[in-house]
């Protein structure tokens, strides 16, 4: 059985490993850390469950549920709560709901956002800038923020476009890559010309579901660290080293040999690398020093989780699953979620509020616990009039948690992965490269373990076969 080493003990990792174990293979996941699960992490204490990384996934992109489902814990997985879902925007001093019919981050529909008070009247005025303008005529990539600026001015990016950037990538939108977040705005700025009229063509062409709509995210009943753990406990116990920071590989006539920390080595006939770009770029510097290029050119937004439980009657009724912020409104908080109403089991009795703070080019993490803590106290007073304190409060830190698809990303990946062909038996997988959500990660773990289990097939089928020369 060819013995296949899978760096980092993130989702990515173990489900990798998981993978590599269905295919007949021997899996050996080498963690740095002391637990496994990476950003997936669950704190559950005093009757609550506090995500501390991610808090659902979406079930559009089937890989989660599936693989949530082999492992057998299909009667763990929660929907969001009917009626759990549309959020605001916090701009210009109050809550905004946005407006209804959103498709890739833009109104389909003009009447919700004439109403709207999220836009100016010239705010309005210059949005409608998009029927009129010409078509795009560049081919090739470019920033977000510059597309829809120039489409429907600063204030349709600003107060709505961006909010909804930074909630799911933490990002820029003068840098983050058109092509990678939503590559079809490209196409219709130069087909449809306006994005907004595009958008609503593809909004009418989209196949209508047959039945009621399901839940469009999920969770776990006792959080999203249940998968991890069924993960590990799926794999044999010999397969799992954590406290195990890879810090080299090389080449050897059959394989790879890898170092550890402590500098025992490892030798393995696949590699599949986990960890976040610039750790696998160190490993790759020397083996190929193209692909460690790319990988260092990935950068990451350092970000902070907040949970704060309050008691019911200190809150006012929350509407809606919570706020995404214009970044013009002066508050710390990017985005805050109302766990009490997306996923109530979560809190039961309590109201729980979940705040994120950092994106690209704003590092929250210069300040101490009690500071965030408190930054995030006084923006839920102003944004939500809340009164009293809350019971419960935790800071959870992510230092380079969340890598930026910025401008030419694409490209430069397809260009990683081509390279990676000259080193047979050794994949990529992972946030940085082809979808941050856990979905996505997972099935890039899957291709990885299935690309490393042709490739070691391939190899054996070839030392068996007679030599004709
Ligand atoms: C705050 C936050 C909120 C998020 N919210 C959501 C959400 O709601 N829904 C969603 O779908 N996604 C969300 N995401 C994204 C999702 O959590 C991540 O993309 C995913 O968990 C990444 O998993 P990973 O295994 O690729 O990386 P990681 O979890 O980063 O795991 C990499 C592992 O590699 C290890 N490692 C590093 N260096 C070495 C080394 N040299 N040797 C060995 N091991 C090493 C690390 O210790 C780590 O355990 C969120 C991310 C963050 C940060």
């Amino acid at each position: 059985m060819s013995r296949v080493a899978v760096v980092g003990g993130g989702l990515t990792g173990l489900a990798a490993a998981y993978r590599l174990q269905g295919l007949g293979l021997e899996p050996l996941v080498l963690e740095a850390g002391s637990a496994f699960g990476g950003k997936v992490q669950t704190e559950c204490t005093d009757g609550l469950v506090l995500e501390e990384g991610p808090d659902s996934f979406l079930v559009r992109k089937p890989e989660v549920v599936q693989l949530v489902r082999e492992l057998g814990l299909e009667a763990e997985l929660v929907p969001l709560k009917p009626g759990g879902s549309g959020s605001a925007i916090y701009a210009r001093g109050r809550l905004h709901p946005i407006p209804p019919g959103l498709m890739l981050g833009l109104p389909t529909e003009v009447w919700p956002i004439v109403r709207s008070g999220l836009l100016s009247p010239t705010g309005k005025l210059r949005a409608a800038g998009d029927f009129v303008l010409p078509r795009d005529q560049g081919e090739g990539d470019q920033p977000l923020g510059q597309l829809v600026a120039r489409r429907l001015g600063g204030e349709v990016l600003d107060r709505l476009v961006a909010p909804l950037l930074t909630g799911i990538y933490a990002g820029d939108p003068w840098s983050m890559s058109t092509q990678a977040t939503f590559p079809q705005l490209l196409e219709l700025a130069r087909t449809d010309g306006s994005l907004v009229l595009g958008a609503r063509r593809l909004r009418r062409k989209a196949p209508k579901p047959s039945g009621p709509p399901g839940p469009m995210f999920m969770t776990m009943r006792r959080g999203l660290a249940q998968i991890v753990d069924a993960l590990v406990a799926a794999l044999p116990q010999g397969s799992l080293r954590p406290a195990s920071p890879v810090t080299d590989l090389a080449l050897t006539r059959g394989g790879y040999r890898l170092t550890l920390g402590d500098g025992a080595q490892i030798d393995a006939e696949g590699v599949i690398l986990t960890l976040p770009a610039p750790a696998a770029g160190h490993l790759l510097r020397d083996l190929a020093p193209q692909v460690a290029a790319n990988l260092f050119a990935v950068p990451y937004a350092s970000l902070a989780v907040t949970q704060m439980a309050y008691r019911q009657g200190d809150v006012p009724e929350l509407k809606g699953s919570g706020f995404l912020v214009d970044r013009a409104a002066g508050l710390t908080i990017t985005a805050c979620t109302y766990v009490v109403n997306k996923w109530p089991h979560e809190s039961p009795g309590s109201v729980l509020l979940r705040c994120y703070l950092g994106r690209a080019g704003d590092d929250p993490l210069g300040t101490d616990d009690e500071g965030i803590l408190a930054a995030v106290r006084a923006d839920l007073r102003t944004v939500l009039g809340i009164r009293g304190e809350p019971w419960l409060e935790r800071v959870y830190r992510w230092p380079a948690g969340m890598p930026q698809y910025t401008v030419g990303h694409v490209a430069r990946t397809e260009e990683t992965f081509g390279l990676l062909k000259e080193l047979p038996g050794l994949a990529l997988a992972g946030a940085a490269y082809r979808g941050v959500g856990m979905p996505d990660v997972v099935r890039q773990a899957n291709q990885a373990a299935e690309a490393v289990a042709a490739t070691l097939s391939q190899t054996d089928a070839e030392e068996e076969s007679p030599r004709t020369t």
